[in-house]
């Protein structure tokens, strides 16, 4: 089955995600753009020329004009889209399994489609209503092919980062791109740093070397890596390096919650202003935010629902505790470079080491876990446990989140699939079991 939601369309290349409904997604979205301009970018999947030539068909039979990136990271496609003020569609799957891919559709302030416009744009799909270029000029059906993307986004998170401090510590860095996009950007963008760079999976191949969700399960053999090449820090992004995470020194892989955290507290050093992050995102932000007295504002999970909160109440930063960066001063989107650029100066500055970093940070303990449960299932369970925790601090605004001063736990029905996210954090590895089973208890 096809997986539509606010991340976009994801299927399973040649079973669910077919030509026509390629081909048929870009009629939809031309219909829907009213046959605007479009910039395209894709990750490295093997699947993705298959799936470009598709899109790239229905879009022109809407009477799009196009402007193809190439292979590129998702954040350096949204970046363009705002530079050029113009749509745009990415051909991802993020971090699912090779043998999927999807797509992802932007707008002109180089956000993604909302809720709302996602679900407009599934009504055009559905109804097969398009609209067809009536009468063809000289310029129409040609693509326009532009290779400056990377180079123009690197320099945009250059100018906004002291690049003369990042040089002057010389930092040797391990990078796992996973043969994603990582590998086609983020080593020109470090060297530019002054930086020297060990990389493994750096073909952009689409060949994943490993689980592509980076996270301490995935990343192992790259943390041996890093141990054995005795460097100042490890970095591995997803395969649409939208998100990336980190790893000390030592080789000892830190939480992904990290990366964000370490953002926020380095952006609030020098500048006062909002913060936003989802509601299942560490508690770290809260206690930087509250003592570099700035206000921290929450959100249901889904990056466009972040991004949105942030643009409503002019937000200075903010992103999502799974390694996702958002600075719209650079880019309006997750964006690894933006993290990775923020981070590097931030240890530059303070000359720490990012194992004293994460010492130094407020600590709590996560669990995160799913349950296979049908969606309509999962809002009964949701509903049962709305009413039993009423009298306890609670939050509803995506699935329930409960509060206590020491920790709490947020269930969530998945947009893409049927199960129950659950999420808890609290000060200990006891107290966090402890609140994560009693909440379990009450599903089962
Ligand atoms: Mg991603």
């Amino acid at each position: 089955m096809l997986k539509i939601s606010v991340s976009g369309v994801r299927g399973i290349v040649g079973e669910s995600l077919t030509p026509q409904a390629v081909l048929e997604f870009g009629l939809a979205f031309g219909t829907f753009t009213k046959g605007s301009k479009i910039v395209i970018g894709r990750d490295t999947r093997i699947s993705g020329q298959l799936v470009r030539d598709a899109l790239v068909c229905g879009l022109e039979f809407s009477g799009c004009k196009i402007i193809d990136l190439g292979i590129c990271p998702t954040p350096t496609v949204l970046f363009m889209a705002r530079k050029f003020r113009s749509n745009g569609v990415i051909i991802t799957a993020s971090h699912n399994p090779i043998e999927w891919n999807g797509l992802k559709f932007a707008k002109k302030e180089g956000i993604f489609l909302n809720k709302q416009e996602m679900e407009s744009l599934f009504r055009i799909y559905k109804s097969k209503k398009f609209a067809f270029i009536r009468e063809l000029s000289d310029d129409d059906a040609i693509v326009k092919k532009f290779d400056k993307a990377k180079a123009l986004h690197i320099d945009a998170v250059l100018k906004n980062i002291d690049k003369g401090l990042i040089k002057k510590r010389k930092f040797r860095i391990a990078c796992d791109f996973c043969n994603g996009t990582g590998a086609v950007i983020t080593e020109s963008f470090l060297k530019k740093l002054g930086c020297k760079v060990y990389a493994v999976n750096a073909s952009p191949d689409g060949r994943f070397a490993h689980n592509p969700e980076p996270n301490t399960k995935s990343l192992k053999t790259f943390s041996n890596f890093v141990k054995k090449s005795k460097v100042d820090l490890g970095l591995a992004q997803d395969p649409d390096a939208d998100r990336v995470a980190l790893c000390d020194e030592n080789g000892v892989l830190i939480s992904e919650e990290f990366t964000l955290a370490i953002v926020v507290k380095a952006i609030l050093m020098k500048t006062k202003g909002k913060v936003v992050v989802n509601l299942s995102t560490s508690r770290m932000i809260d206690d930087i935010a509250t003592e570099f007295g700035s206000k921290l504002l929450r959100t249901p999970v889904g990056e466009i629902n972040v991004v949105e909160k942030m643009r409503k109440v002019n937000a200075l930063v903010g992103g999502e505790g799974n390694g996702g960066v958002i600075y719209p001063k650079i880019n309006f989107c997750r964006d690894s470079l933006v993290g990775i650029g923020i981070v590097l100066e931030y240890l530059a500055r303070t000359g720490k080491s990012l194992s004293e970093e994460t010492s130094e940070m407020p600590h709590y303990k996560m669990v995160k876990d799913k349950l296979a449960y049908s969606s309509e299932k999962a809002k009964i369970v949701i509903n049962k446990l709305k009413s039993k925790y009423k009298n306890e601090k609670i939050d509803l605004r995506d699935g329930i989140k409960i509060e206590w001063t020491g920790g709490w736990v947020h269930l969530r029905v998945s947009n893409t699939e049927p199960i129950i996210r659950i999420v808890a954090e609290a000060k200990t590895d006891g107290e966090v079991k402890r609140l994560y089973n009693l909440v379990k208890k009450d599903i089962k």
